[in-house]
């Protein structure tokens, strides 16, 4: 049990080793003696699915995996845990949108979180796990819920939660173990910074509401915890009235300088740019050789076609561009809001006509659409659907996710995006992410880690499949040299939804000391006997 190899194998044989693997249970008695409404399973389907994960890359066989019906079930769970003098590893798996093996319990027992919503009430489980107060303005959101459920509980009452990720399939104790961020985030930080109330079950098996008013260590300890501290079951999220739709822009730059320079100016809601403010969303692509417009995260929901910039000459026009820029385009994605609690139509017509007066992007490359909020907020559950058709989802994806410090973003882009990624990865597909953020709406008290120097980071999301036998590995590789070039240059950077092989990774390249010293802290206070998210390989013996 107190080992832990994490294995890396080759994706399609992934899933398949897992059913393959024997489950030992050495506790299965202790399981079914534990006498809690919860389902438990240790037979090889199970298991292999709890094993292995979306990114398709490692498999980390549990012995077994819980069902709940109810949050007491994995309070007993834990605490029986705790009770052994050799601790079973426990591991909540929201959906398993990790890439990394994060939610996998080697050995141990991976606690399936969506079973509470269906489990847990009856025919109407997962509404009586989504409740709206209007009086309040919040919603009350059991952890394994979805944010696309989330959104749609909302706006039956006119309501909105104001910050978000791209995809909204993703559970909210999932995105606020990490810290849940997309182009919302520079006006109202990532997710974990819009939370008012949480219950927390922690390692020791205790069920805790807190707050930042009441046990507020706790709050900020797993609010971006990894899942270190305890298992999430309810999250209460403010709410603000909602837009009905959004005015969906691209626009294509020739530069990084260009594109970046516009983004800050956009973000930068404080000091009052004739820009600020006039975006809601603000996010940004690299657009490489590969014409990466067309790729699954950019699609229309409301289109047939694979590209924003379509027409008869669109390609020949783009190769054009991309040529006179030396390979290398960047694509600026904006959205505006209106309608419902937002404002008219008039208003974001003055707004847009402002943007593409002022932006400085690539004359005659500009595309917008109109579509409904919904839609603009479910965009990349559309390009989900077209990969699982064309059979593309469920193969490895070795994403690299960075943060890295406004003053050294054009140092990266000519580096990682004009170098390292123009060499050697013919095929890979996949978006390229980069947009700002800003640094005052992130709480350093919480446990998730953001460069801190300066008012404003950037996020980089390296977010590429191997579809081709033989990417893995080169993508792997390409990471690697990303990574190195990073450190050789100073580029002070911190991985987001981190990967690192062991703790000293964690202790000198993520946390740092003081960082470190507090995350060892609270894992004594809420976890000492290092139950929880063995997964991430942060500890894994007891402190
Ligand atoms: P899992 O992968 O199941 O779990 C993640 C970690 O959290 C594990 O350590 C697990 O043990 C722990 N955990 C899970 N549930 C709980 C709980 N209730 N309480 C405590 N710990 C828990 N992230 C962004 O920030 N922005 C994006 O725009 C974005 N887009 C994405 C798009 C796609 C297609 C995918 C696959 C991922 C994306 N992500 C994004 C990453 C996503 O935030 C992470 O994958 C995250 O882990 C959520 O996935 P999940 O809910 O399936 O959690």
């Amino acid at each position: 049990l107190g080992c832990f190899l994490l294995q890396t194998v080759p994706a399609a044989r992934a899933h398949d080793e897992a059913l393959a693997w024997t489950p030992a249970s050495p506790f299965r008695d202790e399981l079914r003696a534990l006498g809690v409404g919860a389902l438990i399973r240790d037979d090889a389907e199970a298991t292999a699915l709890a094993s292995t994960d979306f990114g398709n890359v490692t498999v980390a066989p549990a012995a077994a995996v819980l069902y709940p019906s109810c949050p007491a079930d994995i309070a007993a769970l834990l605490r029986a845990s705790c009770a052994r003098s050799s601790p079973f590893p426990v591991s909540a798996r929201g959906r398993g949108h990790s890439v990394r093996g994060q939610a996998a319990a080697l050995d141990g027992v991976v606690v399936d979180m969506p079973s509470l919503g269906r489990l847990g009430g009856g025919s109407s489980s997962t509404a009586s796990r989504l409740s709206v107060s209007v009086e309040g303005q919040y919603i009350d959101a059991g952890g394994e819920q979805l944010w696309v459920d989330v959104l749609r509980a909302a706006l039956a009452h006119g309501l909105t939660p104001r910050s978000w990720t791209d995809y909204l399939h993703l559970t909210v104790g999932g995105t606020l173990s990490n810290a849940g961020i997309s182009g919302q985030a520079f006006r109202y930080g990532p997710q974990i910074s819009n939370v008012q109330e949480l219950d927390v079950i922690t390692g020791l098996g205790e069920m805790v509401t807190c707050s930042k008013k009441k046990d507020a260590d706790l709050f900020d300890a797993v609010l971006g915890g990894l899942g270190q501290f305890g298992v999430i079951t309810r999250a209460r999220i403010p709410l603000v009235p909602a837009p009905t739709r959004a005015r969906w822009v691209r626009l294509l730059y020739t530069g990084a300088a260009a594109l970046t320079g516009d983004q800050e100016r956009l973000i930068d809601v404080e000091r009052g740019d004739a820009l600020s403010g006039l975006m809601d969303y603000v996010e940004g692509t690299v657009v490489a050789d590969e014409g990466l417009i067309g790729s699954w995260r950019s699609q229309s929901p409301s289109s047939s076609s694979s590209s924003f910039f379509s027409g008869p000459d669109a390609a020949a026009r783009f190769a054009k561009l991309a040529e006179e820029a030396g390979g290398v385009l960047y694509c600026l994605e904006g959205a505006l809001y209106y309608g419902g609690a937002a404002g008219g139509e008039r208003d974001v017509d003055k707004r847009l006509e402002t943007l593409l007066r002022e932006l400085r992007y690539a004359r005659g490359f500009a595309s917008v659409q109109d579509v409904s909020y919904v839609e603009f907020l479910d965009r990349v559950h559309g390009g989900e659907l077209k990969l699982r058709a064309a059979g593309q989802w469920d193969v490895p994806h070795p994403w690299l996710n960075l943060f890295l410090p406004r003053s050294r973003v054009l140092d990266f882009a000519a580096g990682v995006f004009h170098g390292i990624l123009r060499r050697g990865t013919t095929g890979a597909m996949g978006p390229v992410l980069v947009y700002p953020m800003n640094r005052n709406r992130w709480d350093s008290g919480m446990s998730a880690v953001f460069p801190e120097e300066e008012e404003v980071f950037y996020t980089v999301g390296i977010l590429r499949l191997a579809v081709s036998e033989g990417d893995l590995g080169r993508l792997e590789e390409q990471n690697d040299e990303i990574l190195r070039f990073c450190e050789e240059a100073g580029i002070a950077c911190v991985q987001y939804l981190s990967y690192y092989a062991d703790q000293a990774g964690w202790e000198k390249k993520h946390f740092g000391p003081a960082k470190w010293a507090r995350f060892v802290e609270r894992k004594r206070e809420y976890d000492p006997k290092a139950i929880l998210s063995r997964g991430q390989r942060i500890f894994t013996s007891p402190l």
